[in-house]
């Protein structure tokens, strides 16, 4: 079984920089609902957890200045 992204919300600081790295795996909350520009209120959520091979969501993982993304156990 592959293995399944997490956001960890409470410390998501909405920089965007998951979604530019695996925007197949990872959104800002809100997009699917077509008021895309203003997104600093968004959080980061996984949409689509198998959407990307998994060293290109460790790379998200590496990249996020948070460190908020996570495997789920
Ligand atoms: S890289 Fe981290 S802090 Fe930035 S939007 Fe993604 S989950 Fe949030």
């Amino acid at each position: 079984m592959p293995r399944t992204p997490v956001v960890d919300q409470q410390c998501c600081i909405s920089c965007e920089v998951c979604t530019q790295i695996c925007p197949e795996v990872f959104r800002m909350e809100g997009e699917e609902e077509g008021h895309g520009h203003d997104h600093h209120d968004h959080k980061s959520e996984v949409y689509n957890p198998t959407g990307a091979p998994e060293e290109k969501i460790e790379q998200a993982m590496d990249a996020c200045p948070a460190a908020c993304i996570y495997w789920e156990d």
